[in-house]
């Protein structure tokens, strides 16, 4: 195959390439110059391209397209690239480019979100209208850095400071898991790559320390890292059901809808419901707990199979259909 699978090196690079290996294609890593050391050390690259900032990928696309590359986004692509430098890459792209734009904005995900059907957070437009627990988000995919609690709106007001750029949403009491799906257009069929939950600081730290200490201290919900999780499996027909009702709602808001790794980041409540909170259209770190494989890819598969490796699989079996075009966007 003349093909090589590229991406940029952070997030889930790793994976991605390694998994693009497995596949039998070459790989690219386009590094920030003091980040590029860890693509050569884990040898996942074949060739590393190092630019100074983010800002400067645009100048590598013409190296790109003569490595004849598909470029494999991740969240940090979609973060750190400005979104019209993205538009308007001419390197093939993998998974529908279009959906960002529901993807990116919380009132939109909502839209989706509620197309599907999902149970969902309630919002709350204005601090006077809060009632019960909420959690204040800021804009932007910061990782939940800043996040806060309030139960009131006297509380709000002492912890907004002055920022303007926020969401206040019901608090789900519950557990968080994140469903990682991969909707398979060459093969026509929605897969389960796996779950995980967070690992945030210093909310998960917590519960380390006694009550007493704990009174006053603010939690945060800094992701720092993840943990594999397997969900009853009496669940399992609940979460086929939910992605499946995503990627059809997807197709009515923006065709072909959403294809390749996706992530519903859900609450569990005691009674067994999920609450979606945020959708996520394209890979998410989360997967990298199964940098080999998770048990569910492995029943699927019969051999190890992460997400990153499930891209790649699903390119190379397009390639050989002839069927490039339909999973490119
Ligand atoms: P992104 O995935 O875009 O980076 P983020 O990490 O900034 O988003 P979220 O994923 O929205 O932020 O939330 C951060 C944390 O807050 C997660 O641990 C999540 O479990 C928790 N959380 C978010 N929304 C709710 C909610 N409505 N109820 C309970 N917990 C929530």
């Amino acid at each position: 195959m003349d093909y090589t699978i590229a991406t940029l090196g952070t997030h889930s690079a790793l994976q991605i390439l390694r998994g693009a290996k497995d596949e039998g294609f070459k790989t690219i890593a386009v590094c920030k110059r003091d980040h590029a050391f860890v693509y050569r050390h884990f040898g996942v690259a074949d060739t590393i391209i190092e630019i100074n900032s983010y800002d400067e990928f645009h100048t590598v696309e013409d190296d790109l397209i003569r490595n004849n590359a598909i470029l494999v986004p991740h969240a940090s692509l979609i973060a750190y690239v400005p979104p019209k430098t993205i538009e308007s890459l001419r390197v093939p792209y993998y998974g529908n480019r279009r959906i960002l734009f529901w993807e990116s904005d919380r009132d939109r995900q909502r839209i989706w979100l509620e197309k599907a059907g999902l149970n969902i957070p309630k919002i709350f437009k204005d601090p006077s209208e809060i009632d019960r627990l909420v959690i204040v988000k800021f804009h932007g995919p910061k990782g939940g850095q800043g996040y806060f609690l309030a139960r009131s709106e006297q509380e709000f007001m002492r912890k907004i400071g002055v920022s303007k750029d926020y969401v206040i949403q019901e608090y789900i009491i519950g557990i968080p898991v994140y469903i990682h799906y991969f909707y398979s257009v060459i093969r026509g069929e929605l897969e389960l790559m796996g779950f995980d939950r967070r690992y945030e600081s210093n909310v998960d730290g917590i519960g380390r320390i006694p009550a007493e200490v704990q009174q006053g201290i603010d939690v945060t919900y800094t992701i720092v890292g993840n943990f594999p999780l397997f969900l009853r499996e009496s669940l399992l027909p609940e979460v086929f059901k939910i992605g499946e009702r995503i990627v059809e709602a997807s197709r009515e808001i923006c065709s072909p809808g959403i294809y390749g790794p996706f992530c519903l980041e859900t609450i569990v409540t005691p009674d067994l419901k999920f609450y979606a909170f945020e959708i996520s259209a394209r890979i998410v770190a989360g997967t990298n707990v199964f940098m080999e494989t998770s048990p569910y890819a492995l029943l699927k598969h019969g051999k190890p199979m992460s997400t990153g490796r499930r891209i790649a699989l699903e390119i190379r079996e397009a390639i050989e259909q002839g069927r490039l075009e339909e999973i490119l966007g």
